[in-house]
């Protein structure tokens, strides 16, 4: 739901294992949502989340990718081209 502020407690229920941080410089890290207090919302993650690259305080809080495509390939959502016969 759009404007709702999940808690790192919601993410785990949701099944997520790991929480991406993206910094305006371009730096991207993912953290383990059992690393994380479970009543620790997605807008204080991000404000308290500090960059090791440039020392910027403040990211942006996004859904691991990486996961989520592990997650689809798990459950057969996999789309991954079939490599080329040789010749
Ligand atoms: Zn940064």
């Amino acid at each position: 739901m759009k404007g709702r502020d999940p808690t790192v407690a919601d993410w785990i229920a949701e099944g997520m294992a790991t929480i991406a941080l993206h910094c305006a410089c371009g730096r991207y890290a993912t953290v383990k949502l059992s690393d994380l207090q479970p009543t620790m919302r997605r807008s204080r993650l991000g404000r308290n989340a500090r960059c090791a690259a440039c020392g910027k305080q403040g990211a942006q809080v996004m859904r691991d990718m990486d996961a989520h495509y592990e997650a689809m390939a798990a459950t057969g959502w996999s789309c991954e081209p079939k490599p080329r016969p040789s010749g």
